[in-house]
């Protein structure tokens, strides 16, 4: 009788196998049927893939891969260029992370990650979800591994509505006893394209014979989310320096905290005030334009950025102070570890977000020092340019703008 409850425990296992078997998906980090993963690439696929979709990580796994083709040559890079390469991915940190677990791994493994879930958890950058993954996907331990799409499908399989915690304790009693990686990524996979967070499609699902939340009908009321944060709300502004020849001052972002390492423009402190006055925080006098604005979500900020813009000439060398500071040409900031948040500030400049200052198009010059280009705005833009407009023009060095930065009202 216990042996025939054990053996139940692990149906869904088994259904999610052979499942995985005829439905997996192919990603370049991931190994043929059959064949054994490479860690460094379950690895490197695991840190991208955080906050980031497979279709986003693809090219950036493939240009690492081909630049970098082990542990050992991506511990021997530098961190700048391991930076310019992650530069559009986001979540900086996590490129940080990888040069030091690479320099772990190197250094204290002689380049052969641990197998064990608890020896990888102290690596840098590698949480419990991500040790978890790696130990089971890489080295088939019997470690659970529990993302935001694995829990939406284990809550529904089994209509639990209690903790994370409460969770993994019964991901670990189900886990198969053979095939743990190829069971994990069946998870994922299901998470991801059939257990969908609005409309699951039950009926293409391996669980539907079995899922208690299906039965019940209220699958979409789960995973019941604990204690969930709410994102801050900051907001702040950036200035945009734009030199006689078109070439915009860039500065590097201290190591430490958000972004850490990546160029920016020069940009104000962000603040929970959206009434302070930004131009205070500008790096220099000069007839600042506040020309547009963005908004950008990390994981927990929603910030609002208003967007300055200034030609500049005279004497700037007091600017080459700042940290790794230059001046770079339109057509070479494809070059520069700009983060997404920096490159929709100069999208700003441009004639679209899409364009921006990435097209070849150089701004038109308007001669006197420097120019900014012209730039056509749309949907919720189009009612801040109105407010902004009477300020274009209007040389107000480091005034207080006469309006309300746009932040405040539409931004977020
Ligand atoms: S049957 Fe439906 S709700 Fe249950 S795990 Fe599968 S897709 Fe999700």
């Amino acid at each position: 009788m216990a042996d025939r409850r054990a053996d139940a425990r692990y149906r869904p296992a088994r259904a999610a196998l052979r499942w995985y078997d005829g439905h997996r998906r192919d990603f370049p980090w991931r190994a043929a049927p059959g064949a054994v993963a490479d860690p460094y690439h379950v690895w490197l696929a695991e840190m991208m893939l955080q906050q980031t979709t497979t279709a986003a990580a693809k090219p950036y796994f493939e240009k690492f891969v081909s630049r970098w083709p082990s542990v050992l040559a991506l511990a021997a890079a530098e961190r700048g260029v391991i930076l310019e390469a992650w530069a559009g991915l986001g979540y900086y940190r996590r490129a940080h992370h990888l040069h030091q677990c690479a320099t772990v791994i190197a250094r204290d493994y002689g380049g052969v990650f641990p197998k064990s879930e608890e020896a990888l958890r102290q690596l840098p950058g590698v949480g419990a979800y991500s040790a978890a993954a790696i130990a089971a996907i890489a080295f088939g331990e019997r470690a659970a591994a529990i993302d935001a799409n694995i829990e939406r499908v284990l809550s529904r399989l089994y209509r639990f509505r209690g903790s994370r915690a409460e969770l993994l304790a019964i991901a670990r009693e189900v886990l198969p006893r053979v095939r743990v990686g190829d069971y994990t990524q069946a998870l994922m996979d299901i998470g991801s394209g059939i257990c969908r967070f609005r409309s699951p499609l039950c009926l293409a699902c391996p669980f539907v014979r079995r899922c208690l939340a299906r039965a019940a009908g209220d699958q979409d009321s789960l995973p019941v989310r604990v204690g969930r944060k709410s994102r801050r709300r900051l907001y702040g502004a950036a200035f945009v320096m734009v030199r006689g020849d078109g070439a915009i001052f860039l500065r590097r972002r201290e190591d430490r905290g958000l972004l850490g390492g990546m160029m920016e423009v020069p940009m104000s402190a962000w603040r929970g005030d959206a009434g302070f006055d930004f131009l205070g925080d500008a790096p220099i006098e000069a007839d600042w334009v506040l020309l547009g604005g963005i908004r950008h979500s990390f994981t927990h900020i929603d910030l609002g950025l208003g967007v300055y813009v200034a030609g500049v000439s005279g004497d700037l060398s007091g600017l080459m102070g700042e940290r790794d500071a230059r001046w770079v040409a339109l057509d070479c900031l494809g070059g520069e570890a700009l983060p997404s948040l920096v490159r929709k500030v100069l999208a700003v400049l441009g004639d679209s977000p899409k364009r921006g200052v990435w097209g070849a198009k150089p701004p038109a010059k308007k001669g006197g020092s420097g120019g900014i280009p012209p730039k056509r705005v749309g949907g919720w833009e189009k009612s801040f340019r109105a407010a902004s407009v009477a300020t274009r023009g209007v040389a107000s060095k480091r005034k207080r703008p006469t309006h309300a930065p746009p932040e405040r009202q539409e931004l977020l």
